[in-house]
């Protein structure tokens, strides 16, 4: 399980390692932005929640993930996103053990907050294609157009300041107390967030190795 704040780069290593390693990756997040695009019944509960940065209710995440595994049955999997709060982390225990697969590891993504609005507030994204870029890390040829599609780049509403502030306040409140539970249960890990993304790529495969 991949655990850590908004901006971490927890999806994006999720991605990178889970076909290294032939890993179903789970990402609630990318789920519900899916029901959320598809206009679903999950995806008009969840909107609202999404759009504020809140945490969708416990209740609709459990039966979206207690659906996936049931279907899936997976034997090497990511989690990414979920567990999100000290009740789903519970109940993921319940599932994986009727299931058999007892999670063996979390990685703790540990990156101070003014890196993470450093990184997602200077995210520019393409109106057009979506492809995103950064004002620092990842320039366009020519500033504040898109290399691809030459339409101009725009700050989502969702990577704007006061929203991940309060991204990062909802994790504190309601994610970071997983860090002690897993810890407790000997199995968290922690690796620093604040490196380059081949470096934390190679350092998570290492230690799965
Ligand atoms: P993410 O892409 O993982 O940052 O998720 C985007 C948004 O989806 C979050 O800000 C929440 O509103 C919602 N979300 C994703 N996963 C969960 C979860 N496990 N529990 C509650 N809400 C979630």
């Amino acid at each position: 399980m991949f655990l850590g704040p908004p901006g971490s780069g927890k999806g994006t290593q999720a991605k990178v390692i889970s076909s290294k390693i032939g890993a179903k990756h789970y990402s609630t997040g990318d789920m519900l932005r899916d029901a959320v695009k598809n206009n679903t019944d999950l995806g008009k509960k969840a909107k609202e929640f999404m759009s504020k940065g809140e945490l969708v209710p416990d209740s609709l995440i459990l039966s979206l993930i207690n659906e996936v595994f049931l279907r899936d049955n997976p034997n090497r999997f990511i989690l990414d996103g979920f567990p999100r709060t000290v009740n789903q982390a519970l109940e993921l225990d319940k599932l994986l053990q009727k299931i058999g697969r007892p999670l063996t590891t979390v990685l703790y993504f540990d990156i101070p907050d003014e890196e993470v609005v450093r990184r997602i507030t200077g995210r520019r994204t393409c109106t057009k294609c979506g492809s995103n870029f950064h004002i620092e890390f990842n320039k366009s040829k020519n500033d504040g157009i898109c290399d691809k599609c030459n339409v101009k780049l725009i700050l989502r509403d969702d990577d704007k300041e006061a929203t991940i502030r309060n991204r990062l306040k909802v994790y504190k409140d309601s994610t970071s107390p997983l860090i002690n539970l897993y810890k407790e249960k000997g199995i968290l890990r922690k690796i620093d967030a604040s490196a380059s993304i081949d470096l934390i790529s190679e350092s998570i495969i290492k230690f799965i190795s």
